[in-house]
């Protein structure tokens, strides 16, 4: 909270007036659907649209952004969604690093939620990955790098990700990698059927997931291991015909390797990260992230200058303009963006789970308080229709305590046999079916 003391004409009484996000949203900042203009559709989530938006009133006019609009009735089916949904903003507001996605706002009308977040203009690094076909070694170690300080960040916020994978990896205006989409919604929607149902792309989860016997944040590692193969040879490193064949192959299969991978990207990917034992995975232990780090595949990387910006994008996306959606699928740019209006009324006890949604983030607050004139004004609080920010509770219910399994420092020495390079092949375009 910052007081100020509104005291430039001696003879006035002094006043206190708390400049906090609450009291700016009711006098300087409303924030809702009005203060902004559909552009564009970006892409489409469980719940709803995201769109492209310009905010036209207020601070930061004219400024570009990110919609992520949810449709409340569709969440309240399932306590877990509802979960889920609040787990993303409060995530969210918790996290901020060069590589996660920064939400500005938040705020809700009857019947639907609203995230306003960065615009990623970037696109999804899945495109950039369906151009190439595969990347290069040194495009490789970019961006897992960035994805691994990322994922560090949240582990030792208490977060785990779960659910990494090439179209949650987005790339901002420069190329860095932005991670989005915190609402995990796409695990066990259907919990409580008789079959678990997993919806969206498995082929990145790890086996303690698919298996439900409780997971900790090494899954997240996992998912880099296959992120890392699927990078580097053209597609995941377990896939089948259908989704209990892929489970099937993730439980139980060998992994195999192409030969032209070097030695190092081999030995991350086979000997730490795609080891179907959690407690043997590399970053499974205390240290976390930095035992990934110090593998050999990224001793070329300076961490701080990676963390910093400071090493050129492989890939600067070639954009015209802050609204240029050319990184973008068609088949959603092309619609016309429509935000319905939805006032529904829901009970007052589903009303209660989205209590506590609405948010301004410090960044908004502090460029407010620049240009903030303020008159005295007596220090009761009216009623805001969304109640502030509630107290944030990172821990997800189903992360389990974290487990300490390899404490030693990991032995980097090589694998036994050393592979011939040879040409990669390039990406089957039929397996774009397993991203989607
Ligand atoms: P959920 O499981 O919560 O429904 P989702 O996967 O359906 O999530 P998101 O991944 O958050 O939803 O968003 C859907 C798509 O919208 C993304 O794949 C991406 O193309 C686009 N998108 C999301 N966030 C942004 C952003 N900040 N900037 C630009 N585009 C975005
Ligand atoms: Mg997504």
């Amino acid at each position: 909270m910052l007081n100020i003391i509104n005291n430039c004409v001696p003879s006035v009484q002094t006043e206190e007036v708390e400049l906090t996000s609450e009291t700016v949203n009711r006098d300087s900042e409303r924030v809702g659907p009005d203060c902004f203009e559909l552009l564009t559709v970006l892409g489409k989530g469980a719940y709803g649209k995201v769109f492209q938006v310009r905010k036209v009133q207020g601070a930061q006019t004219g400024k570009i952004f990110a919609m992520k609009v949810l449709k409340k009735a569709k969440i309240v089916c399932n306590a877990k969604d509802t979960a889920h949904t609040r787990a993303e903003r409060e995530i969210l507001e918790t996290v901020r690093h060069p590589f996660i996605v920064d939400l500005l706002y938040a705020f809700q009308t009857g019947g639907k939620l609203y995230l306003i977040l960065e615009c990623l203009s970037g696109g999804e690094l899945f495109m950039q990955l369906e151009k190439e076909g595969i990347f290069m070694e040194d495009t490789a170690i970019f961006y897992l790098g960035e994805i691994t300080l990322a994922l560090g960040h949240l582990h030792s916020n208490g977060i785990i990700y779960r659910d990494l994978k090439p179209e949650n990896i987005m790339l901002s205006n420069q190329g860095h990698i932005k991670l989005t989409d915190f609402g995990l919604c796409k695990e066990s929607i259907h919990d409580g059927s008789v079959t678990h149902t997993f919806c969206g792309t498995i082929e990145y989860m790890a086996p303690e997931i698919l298996t439900r016997l409780g997971h900790n944040r090494a899954v997240d590692w996992w998912s880099l291991g296959a992120l890392m193969y699927d990078m580097m040879t053209g597609s995941p490193p377990f896939t089948g015909e259908n989704k209990k064949k892929t489970i099937d192959r993730i439980l139980k299969c060998k992994l195999n390797l192409p030969p032209y991978l070097t030695i190092d990207a081999r030995d991350l990917i086979k000997r730490y990260l795609l080891k179907k034992s959690p407690t043997q995975r590399l970053g499974s232990g205390k240290a976390d992230c930095a035992d990934i780090q110090k593998h050999p595949f990224f001793k070329h990387i300076q961490w701080d200058d990676l963390l910093n910006k400071r090493l050129e994008p492989p890939y600067k996306p070639q954009l015209h303009s802050e609204e240029d959606v050319s990184q973008f699928d068609t088949r959603f740019t092309r619609q016309t963006p429509v935000d319905s209006p939805d006032d529904t009324t829901l009970s007052h006890s589903a009303e209660l789970a989205f209590a506590g949604f609405t948010y301004v983030a410090p960044s908004v607050l502090e460029s407010l308080k620049e240009g903030f004139s303020f008159e005295p004004k007596a220090r009761t609080m009216r009623r805001h229709n969304s109640s502030p920010g509630t107290p944030i509770s990172p821990q997800f219910s189903s992360a389990g305590p974290f487990k300490a399994s390899m404490d030693g420092e990991p032995d980097f020495s090589p694998p036994p046999t050393a592979p011939l390079p040879i040409k990669a092949p390039s990406r089957n375009k039929k397996q774009k079916g397993h991203r989607r």
